[in-house]
This record gives C-alpha cells, sequence and structure tokens, in this order.
C-alpha cells in the first residue's frame, strides 16, 4: 500500500512538518511552510493529508482554537495548556489523571482523554 503513491511526496512533507514542531499547527501553517519548497501545493491538499493522517490514528486533533483547528503529532497521553491571549499550546508531558484514576471513575473503556487548560501563559503575563 505504500508503494509510489502520487502524493507521496507532499504527504511525507507535511508529515515531517507536524513531527519538527511542537506549536501544534493549523493547515495554514503548515501550507505556508512547505510552500515555498513545493510551490504546485495547494492548501487543499494539506487538509486532506491531514484529515487522512488523522483517520490513521498518526496525528490527532486538538479541535479549534481561535477559529482554527489545531494538530498534534503527539498522540501519545499529554494533557494541553492552550493560551487564550496568543493562542499558543503547551504540551503538559505530565498525565494529569492516571489510568487508574481515569478507569475507576468511567463507567466504560477509554477509547481517548483530552485534557485542555485554558488561560494566559507567561509570555503573555510576565507578572504572574
Ligand atoms: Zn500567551
Ligand atoms: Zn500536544
Amino acid at each position: 500500500m505504500e508503494k509510489t503513491r502520487k502524493h507521496s511526496r507532499k504527504r511525507d512533507a507535511i508529515l515531517a512538518c507536524l513531527q519538527h514542531t511542537i506549536t501544534h499547527p493549523t493547515a495554514e501553517w503548515i501550507y505556508s511552510r512547505l510552500k515555498p519548497d513545493i510551490p504546485d501545493l495547494s492548501l487543499a491538499t494539506v487538509y486532506r493529508n491531514l484529515a487522512m493522517f488523522r483517520q490513521e490514528g498518526v496525528i490527532r486533533s486538538l479541535g479549534t482554537v481561535d477559529g482554527q483547528e489545531r494538530f498534534d503529532f503527539n498522540t501519545s497521553p499529554h494533557a494541553h495548556f492552550i493560551c487564550r491571549s496568543c493562542h499558543r499550546i503547551f504540551d503538559i508531558p505530565q498525565p494529569l489523571l492516571s489510568e487508574e484514576m481515569l478507569q475507576n471513575a468511567c463507567i466504560g473503556q477509554i477509547d481517548s482523554c483530552d485534557v485542555s487548560i485554558t488561560g494566559v501563559c507567561n509570555n503573555c503575563n510576565p507578572h504572574s
């Protein structure tokens, strides 16, 4: 299946772009990053590939922040801090909820767990 797909170069570039950033980018951010190297890249292609990666479980979507969907290459469980001022998304590597806590609190099997905290980051609020 992973032979010479027609769009594999673009696909690889989009994936590599996600892999090498911790900014939890938008489709448009990826597009503007790659466009200089891949002149025939379209925003629709970026969206299509992101949707595919998401379906395959390669990346995850963090939902919409400030009107734009954000993506994360890191699919392992971790929480996020979303700054409502600069809209940056920071990883919180330490799981805030242990698997055991979740299992005890839930009445079924867990497929995914998204913890996101909204606030103002230290860059935006240096006096805190
Ligand atoms: Zn901020
Ligand atoms: Zn993340």
